[in-house]
């Protein structure tokens, strides 16, 4: 099989990447590289047989056309997006652009490739659009979201990423192309870019730096390490039913706060702060964001039920190893947040 993936130098698309490669798929990694995408986060499969790095925008029609004829690709999983809720508050308009224009483009050049294959093939092919629960928009204190509840975006990215969900439905119903959507609650685990929660906290923890929570802290989020999050992806793009949406989610239902705590608890044990001190001391009661959604949380029963995936790990397991991955990988995480690949990639460093 032939997969091709956009945004596959990113957090869960490196990761999906290694676990397709896994699966003895060929896979074609369509990138941008804005400052979310890293290779590096590639560089032990860079040299797979089964492994293209394509740099290249989803918004530009010609890019993705040449590339469909060329690799003639069974599925396609649509990973690339902007990504972060807080930069789409300071910033909407690069979301709308890659999150609504850029899937669109995409589906129009899937279409029009697609729409010209042989029956067989046309029948076979799979286009997977990778979703979030912020579609969704909050919960009170209790409920889940199921594919049923009714889109309520809050903010511009989940805004922007229901816009991309609406048309990748219309493309299924309207021209019959065989899509897939999942949508996922908040993933977590190695080579995730350190602006989100739990890289960030690890991070300022090591670096003596203030834990900035939102609020009050009692915003809950249902988390699903990433590896679950692929392994459903690879469960869905095998075995889902063409026009279908699964959600996916990891029964982890946390408040940011007993997140932050329980990661001081996990460095206080495994690297102490030479004062004796926790690194709970670190933690810093910031202005809520705007907008903030109260609890996401998430039925997953149906992907469980029809296609037989649930979660591997549990919160304890999955996020001890990912406290170890960032202890252990802190040189990528240094040049990610400085940088240095991006300027290397584009030759500006000589010598530094
Ligand atoms: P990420 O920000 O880490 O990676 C996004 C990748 O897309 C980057 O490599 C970036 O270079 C690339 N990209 C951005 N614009 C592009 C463009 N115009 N053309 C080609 N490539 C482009 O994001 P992530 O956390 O890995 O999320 C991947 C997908 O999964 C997104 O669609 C996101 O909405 C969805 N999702 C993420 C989570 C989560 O918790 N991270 C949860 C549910 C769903």
């Amino acid at each position: 099989m032939v997969v091709l993936v956009t945004g596959g130098a990113g957090f869960i698309g490196s990761n999906f990447i290694r676990y397709a490669l896994a699966q003895d798929t060929q896979a074609i990694n369509l990138d941008k590289l804005t400052y979310a995408g890293n290779p590096d986060s590639l560089s032990d499969v860079e040299q797979h047989p089964e492994y293209t790095f394509i740099q290249g925008d989803i918004g530009d029609s010609r890019t993705v056309a040449d590339i469909l004829e060329r690799y003639q690709p069974d599925a396609l999983v649509h990973l690339a997006a902007e990504s972060h809720v807080d930069r789409s508050i300071d910033g909407p308009a690069a979301f709308i652009e890659t999150n609504i224009k850029g899937t669109f483009t995409l589906l129009e050049e899937v279409r029009q490739w697609w729409d010209k294959l042989p029956a067989n093939r046309k029948a076979l092919f799979r286009f997977h659009h990778v979703s979030t629960d912020e579609v969704y928009g909050t919960l009170g204190e209790t409920g889940l979201f199921t594919e049923e509840t009714p889109y309520a975006p809050n903010s511009p990215y989940s805004a922007s990423k229901a816009a991309s969900d609406h048309l990748v439905r219309a493309y299924h119903h309207t021209y019959g192309l065989p899509t897939l959507t999942t949508n996922c609650s908040n993933n977590y685990g190695p080579y995730q870019f350190p602006e989100k929660l739990i890289p960030l906290m690890i991070l300022n923890a090591l670096e003596g730096k203030q834990l900035p929570v939102y609020g009050t802290g009692r915003n809950v989020r249902d988390w699903l390490y990433v590896g679950d999050h692929c392994r459903a992806l690879w469960t869905v793009l095998t075995k889902g039913k063409p026009g279908e949406t699964y959600n996916i989610g990891g029964n982890n239902e946390k408040t940011n706060l007993s997140i932050v705590e329980t990661l001081c608890a996990l460095l206080d044990e495994k690297r102490p702060r030479l004062d004796g001190k926790s690194y709970c001391s670190q933690v810093a009661f910031v202005s809520d964001r705007p907008g903030h959604d109260l609890r996401y949380a998430i039925d997953a029963s149906k992907l469980e039920r029809e296609l037989g995936w649930k979660p591997q790990e549990t919160f304890a397991t999955g996020i001890r190893k990912t406290v170890d991955w960032y202890l252990e990988h802190r040189e990528w995480c240094r040049q990610i947040t400085n940088g240095r690949y991006r300027r290397e990639r584009l030759g500006l460093i000589d010598g530094e």
